[in-house]
């Protein structure tokens, strides 16, 4: 619990102070990138100074996509929880998935129809199914399987409390896994820690599975990760599943006024 306490505590710490930055930087880039623009749009395709500013627009580009990300990640503590179904949410960004995924990687899904409605920010899990699929699709350049599932789980007590300070009971669960290069076990250690990234300058940030780890977290889940090198990576997202009824508790329910209409 400590531990958790202290991820969290350091999680709010760098939300707070990277999101400030990334404001006041991104209106600076609104500067170059529009000005880049401009110019490229005026100068005739022929013009020698061409190549110079499509690098600026170009590294502009790139430096507005980090920012994005980076306010996306200190942006992630508005949660808006809902019923959810994992199934529908999955079949409906699909196609991106593919797109995200590339020709050489295989998507599998298992998407049992029984599975539970779940309770969660519906945009919050499309963010973990990117940045689960991008770890999974970076882990495999050669190609591989990229498998999605979910199903009903109950977790006793003695799992409850292994990996987040959550109680027993009905959890839905989303298993994403790979066949990618796997990670060692100081690298398993890491992998929750903001900015740890075993990626090229330019290619990772280390957000992803932070902005994974804080989204599971208050959405009262848990999270479980199983790797070995070179066989693949598995990760398990525990989600709480959601109260069977919609209906309003009768505490909640407004006084019934007779229609006058
Ligand atoms: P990034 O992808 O930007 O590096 P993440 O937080 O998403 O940041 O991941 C942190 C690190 O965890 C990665 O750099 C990589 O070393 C490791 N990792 C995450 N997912 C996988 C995976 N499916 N297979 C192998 N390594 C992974
Ligand atoms: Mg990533």
């Amino acid at each position: 619990l400590e531990t958790q306490l202290r991820h969290a505590q350091k999680m709010e710490a760098i939300g707070r102070l990277t999101g400030g930055i990334a404001h006041d930087f991104n209106n600076i880039l609104t500067v170059i990138n529009g000005n880049s623009e401009a110019f490229l749009r005026r100068c005739s395709p022929d013009d020698p100074r061409r190549p110079e500013i499509e690098d600026i627009r170009h590294a502009g580009e790139r430096a507005a996509n980090l920012t994005h990300q980076l306010l996306a990640f200190t942006r992630q503590q508005v949660l808006n929880p809902e019923r959810v179904d994992l199934n529908t949410t999955i079949t409906k960004v699909r196609a991106m998935l593919t797109t995200l995924i590339g020709e050489d990687v295989e998507l599998i899904l298992d998407l049992p129809a029984h599975v539970s409605p779940v309770w969660a920010d519906a945009g919050q899990l499309e963010q973990i199914l990117f940045n689960l699929a991008a770890n999974a699709r970076e882990a495999m350049p050669g190609g591989g399987v990229l498998r999605i599932g979910t199903d009903n789980v109950f977790l006793d007590a003695c799992h409850a409390g292994r990996i987040a300070d959550v109680g027993p009971g009905d959890y839905v669960v989303l298993i994403v896994s790979d066949t990618g290069t796997g990670m060692d076990e100081s690298v398993q250690a890491q992998i929750f820690e903001p900015y740890f990234t075993t990626k090229p300058v330019g290619k990772g940030t280390g957000l992803g599975l932070a902005t994974v780890f804080g989204i599971v977290q208050q959405s009262g889940g848990q999270i479980d990760l199983t790797s070995s090198p070179g066989t693949g990576t598995t990760v398990s997202v525990y989600l709480p599943r959601a109260r069977m009824s919609t209906a309003p508790l009768p505490c909640a329910t407004p006084q019934a006024s007779p229609d006058r209409g």
